[in-house]
């Protein structure tokens, strides 16, 4: 949000109205986890669930406006990079929500995870959790995306793909697969409060959540971070949750609790694009179409991905590094609670690398019928552009992280591989901050999958918790007999 939205009149109305200020779970965030998590939370009428979220939510509980319509509106956050040596210093993250293409990750995904740390968070763990998620049908298929599709398998000999989510592949060409949006949190369960265009400012995990500079929200239970891999470190950083020296020498915070991993390793799915102009108008059907190739036969997956997109007057393609090996971290930028965090990205060798093949495999598509008459010429980098030098250099002008980061809370450095925060029993993250290595595949449908195990162990908790002062209750009403 650019502006602090929680001042508005429907807030105040919504905020009088609120009687309890105490529920069992508080949840920040409503995005792709926040809104599965609350659904799930507030399904049990027991539990007294408050989802806090900075945007609005839609008339029928659906988030507005849809994120493609949204980036640089007021409803993106539009997080900006520093000053970056080897980069493009342009690149913005968003901290928007968005289900589109949705991709079940491969087993090695979740075998990276549970080697850097993640006990427990094996495929065949997860795998039930993709099993919640929906997809959906296809939708009206562009003419242009099946001659796309059918130029990659004459130009580079991948297989087409009907389902990228059969199986793991290695290489191929297809329609990208779509996901279900996931339950929207239910406004009229009585035991469920949605404080839309409310911004958590700030945690104290000893005291409750502030809200609008002064009222505290507070959770008997647990509290859940789900406010994204941006402003989840974010928020614990400000409040004094993270490395000691950057909140102490830096910002002259208090330290709450000195975890050094907090906004480091961010990731995400660095990516350049080619730009073509179209020779023809292009029809408005489902361009949804993407391209995956393993340059490395000793790889299990791709090492590049390719998505096909359109604009007016442009047709792009993007090309991604599945398996980057460059991170970046989020630090604040000083004391200012609404300032914009700072964005560092590392570069690396690998990354770039992949980017300038990825940009002469589009080329190579391009030239190939029948996708090549749907183009007149290459508006970027230019047909100018031929040397690896220089095609790296573009990379790096026109390189961004596809809007995926992830990382910056994960799971061994920041929370255990229940969630929970190092160092606190009543603060739970869920959200792609927690992700100790970056999915080789859109992120969106494996934060739906961490919300949902977020879900169930909050459940067991709270059910184990309740049990246990249910028996707590009648040991002192049996002892008050007894007297
Ligand atoms: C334009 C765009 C297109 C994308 N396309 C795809 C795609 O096709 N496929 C795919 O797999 N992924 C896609 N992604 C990525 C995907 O949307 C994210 O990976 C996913 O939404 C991350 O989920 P999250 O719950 O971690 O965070 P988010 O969904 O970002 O949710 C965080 C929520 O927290 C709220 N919030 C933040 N700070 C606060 C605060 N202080 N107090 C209260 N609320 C707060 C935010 O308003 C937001 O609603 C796309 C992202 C963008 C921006």
């Amino acid at each position: 949000m650019r502006s602090d939205r929680s001042a508005t009149t429907g807030h105040e109305r919504r905020w009088r109205k609120l009687e309890t200020i105490e529920f069992d779970v508080v949840i920040i965030g409503g995005g792709a986890a926040g809104s599965v998590v609350a659904s799930r939370l507030a399904a049990d009428p027991d539990v007294r669930v408050c989802l806090i979220e900075a945007g609005p939510f839609g008339a029928e509980g659906e988030r507005l406006p849809h994120p493609r319509n949204a980036l640089k509106t007021e409803f993106d956050y539009d997080h900006p990079i520093t000053s970056q040596i080897r980069g493009n210093s342009y690149v913005r993250h968003s901290g928007l929500s968005f289900r589109d293409c949705g991709f079940l990750p491969p087993p090695d995904d979740f075998t990276a995870w549970v080697a850097a740390g993640a006990t427990g968070w094996s495929y065949d763990a997860m795998l039930p959790y993709w099993n919640r998620l929906a997809p959906v049908a296809a939708s009206d298929r562009s003419p242009l995306a099946e001659d796309f599709v059918a130029a990659c398998r004459t130009a580079l000999g991948v297989p087409i793909r009907d389902d990228f989510n059969d199986g793991p592949f290695t290489d191929g060409a297809g329609f990208l697969p779509a996901l279900a949006v996931p339950p929207s949190p239910d406004r009229d369960r009585p035991n469920l409060t949605i404080l839309d265009e409310t911004r958590a400012e700030h945690l104290d995990p000893s005291r409750g959540v502030t809200i609008r500079g002064d009222q505290l929200i507070r959770a008997r239970y647990e509290y859940v971070l789900c406010a994204g891999a941006i402003s989840t470190p974010i928020l614990l950083l400000r409040s004094g949750i993270g490395p000691a020296a950057h909140l102490e020498s830096d910002l002259g915070f208090e330290v709450r609790a000195d975890l050094p991993g907090v906004g480091e390793h961010l990731l995400g799915h660095p990516a350049s694009l080619i730009v073509w102009e179209p020779a023809r108008p292009i029809p408005e059907a489902d361009t949804a179409a993407g391209l995956f190739v393993r340059r490395d036969p000793a790889l299990t997956g791709p090492d590049l991905a390719f998505r096909l997109s359109r604009t007016p007057g442009e047709i792009t393609l993007t090309s991604a590094v599945p398996r980057p090996r460059g991170a970046g971290r989020l630090r604040l930028s000083g004391a200012d609670p609404w300032g914009k965090p700072v964005l560092e990205q590392h570069p690396e060798a690998y990354d770039e690398r992949t980017l300038v093949d990825g940009l002469r495999l589009a080329r190579e598509v391009a030239a190939t019928e029948p996708f090549a008459s749907w183009i007149t010429r290459e508006i970027t980098p230019g047909p100018e552009l031929r040397g690896d030098d220089e095609l790296a250099a573009y990379g790096r002008a026109a390189h961004h992280r596809e809007q995926h980061p992830a990382g910056t809370c994960r799971i061994g450095a920041v929370v255990d591989p229940e969630l929970r925060l190092h160092g606190f029993d009543n603060v739970r993250i869920a959200d792609a901050s927690v992700f100790p290595e970056m999915p080789s595949v859109d992120p969106a449908a494996t934060v739906l999958m961490v919300a949902e195990r977020a879900a169930d162990l909050i459940s067991q908790s709270f059910a184990a918790e309740k049990g246990q002062s249910s028996v707590a209750g009648n040991e002192s009403k049996r002892e008050g007999e007894q007297r």
